[in-house]
């Protein structure tokens, strides 16, 4: 779904569809030489990384494993609630795995650094991170994102995997949602 069709619901676009495109293929090309020669599993975060995970496979020229989990953020409105909860749990064993784990945004980081301890804790043999956004509140907890697509400033985005309400996420690009929307 492009622009025209969100009318004023979006405020403005902060990645279009080309740069998502080529920041994908890029991401995809230093995954298949940093994870040459070795294992790797990717983990998707449901629902939001739904996007990213499908461009980013198949712009990888590797075989690859996918597997995903959800876990609870931010419900239905626009603030962390810190609370992490596992409302879908992976499908495999997961020990001496390699693993990737692709998300949408890391906002806090309370997801993701929770999401790499508990991968950890199962005997994984590696567990890195690869976020398509970055929100500058990120930087201030430990959670080591390895691959990053873009850093954004600290508005709600919506767009490509990213919701509001479970709307928005077919969006082509990634905007910024119109305050009147949720004020
Ligand atoms: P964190 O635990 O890093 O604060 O939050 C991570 C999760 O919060 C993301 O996976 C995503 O679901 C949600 N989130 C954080 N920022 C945004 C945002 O700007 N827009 C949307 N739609 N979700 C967000």
């Amino acid at each position: 779904m492009d622009l025209a069709a969100v009318g004023t619901d979006v405020e403005r676009v902060i990645v279009t569809e080309v740069q998502l495109r080529e920041k994908v293929a890029e991401l995809a090309a230093r995954v298949d030489a940093d994870y040459k020669d070795r294992d790797l599993l990717l983990v998707g975060v449901l629902k939001g990384a739904i996007m990213a995970m499908a461009d980013l496979t198949r712009a990888m020229q590797r075989h690859i494993e996918m597997d995903w989990m959800a876990v609870s953020s931010y419900g239905s409105g626009t603030k962390s609630s810190g609370v992490v909860r596992i409302l879908k749990d992976l499908d495999r064993d997961i020990t001496g795995r390699n693993i990737l784990i692709v998300e949408d945004i890391v906002d806090s980081g309370l997801t993701l650094s929770w999401l790499r301890a508990n991968l950890m804790s199962r005997g994984a043999a590696s567990v890195e991170i690869l976020a398509i956004l970055r929100k500058p509140e990120a930087a201030k907890v430990e959670v080591d994102c390895k691959y990053v697509g873009f850093d954004i400033p600290k508005d709600f985005v919506v767009g490509y995997g990213l919701d509001f309400n479970e709307k928005y996420r077919n969006l082509s690009f990634i905007g910024v949602l119109a305050k009147h929307m949720y004020s």
